[in-house]
């Protein structure tokens, strides 16, 4: 990755200006104490090869990013035509909590990365694994033992959970719930509150970006259907109703998080994990989409891109 350490160093100042224009997701008490000047950016190649710049080692919380670890889980446990099932693959166009749009279209979210879909598919991972084995295939996927869920994110997120709560409701009156209310709740809360940082993001990513083929291992770790089924719905739907601007902009399959992470793939060739924790009005981090925006653009990333 010649050259990559300059361009990443200033993917991130470049983003620095926009902070300002965001703010820190404060619907969640504890959310609203991480400091909105943190920037980072770390890239792995399909080798493990991995450059970072800025705070790359710094922790935050998985929040939406969990939907994709939860829908491979899914996938590979419950196999595809189960989970179409119960949810949905079509872009929302709404944010990522409605409860209006749920079964407005069918009788089924629209997709698994909104909440509505993710609460769905937390159900059916009740009664497939328990929480501690979700964060050890976490850990697995990471390649970081040392990723925890962080409790008191857990807690207050939990005791705001009203919409979360209502939406679970409307769930369970569409006989989408297949666990437990409560407990679909908690495990889908807890993974939310699992704690990573962008070292941890870029790292997975550069899995999806293989195929689910781990390179320094020769080992299949997801199989090649669940990273295309992943990858597709994260490119449709990864940034909820900023997706097609996203997609537009930066080009690649992501998935974001009110955390401020952002996951991303370049296929065949990098994961990248991007952090700042201001956030556009769709929830978005601000800063990693400029920095990812940046990079593409630089770095001829865009899936549809044809040079200038
Ligand atoms: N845990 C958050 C919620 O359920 C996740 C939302 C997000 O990251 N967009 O509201």
């Amino acid at each position: 990755m010649d050259g990559y350490q300059d361009l990443l160093d200033r993917s991130i100042e470049q983003a620095r200006p926009v902070l300002a224009r965001g703010k820190v997701a404060d619907y969640i008490p504890e959310l609203s104490k991480v400091d909105p000047d943190l920037l980072g950016v770390t890239v792995v190649d399909l080798n493990g090869e991995t450059i970072s710049s800025g705070d790359t080692n710094v922790y935050f919380t998985l929040q939406s990013i969990e939907k994709v670890f939860a829908l491979i889980f899914a996938l590979e446990l419950a196999g595809a035509d189960r989970v179409f099932e119960l949810v949905g693959m079509e872009p929302s166009g709404a944010p990522f909590s409605e409860l209006s749009t749920l079964g407005e279209f069918s009788a089924k979210p629209s997709n698994p990365l909104i909440n509505a879909g993710a609460i769905v598919v937390s159900s059916l991972l009740t009664t497939l694994i328990s929480f501690d084995e979700f964060l050890a295939q976490v850990r697995v996927l990471c390649k970081n033992p040392a990723i925890n869920c962080n409790e008191a994110v857990f807690a207050s997120e939990y005791a705001h959970s009203e919409r979360n709560h209502s939406l679970a409701w409307e769930l369970k009156r569409l006989k989408l719930l297949v666990g437990d209310l409560d407990e679909t709740l908690r495990f889908y809360t807890r993974s939310c509150a699992i704690s990573v940082c962008a070292e941890d993001l870029a790292r997975f990513a550069s899995l999806l970006a293989g195929g689910g083929l781990d390179f320094s291992s020769g080992q299949r770790v997801i199989s090649g259907n669940a990273v295309r089924i992943a990858e597709a719905l994260m490119f449709t739907c990864g940034l909820y109703d900023g997706s097609g601007s996203f997609a537009v902009r930066v080009g690649i399959p992501a998935k974001s998080g009110v955390g401020g992470g952002i996951m991303a793939v370049v296929n065949h060739r990098v994961g990248i994990g991007a952090f700042g924790s201001s956030l556009d009005r769709n929830g978005n981090s601000i800063g990693a989409t400029a920095i990812l925006e940046y990079l593409s653009n630089k770095l001829g990333w865009h899936i549809f891109s044809h040079g200038n």
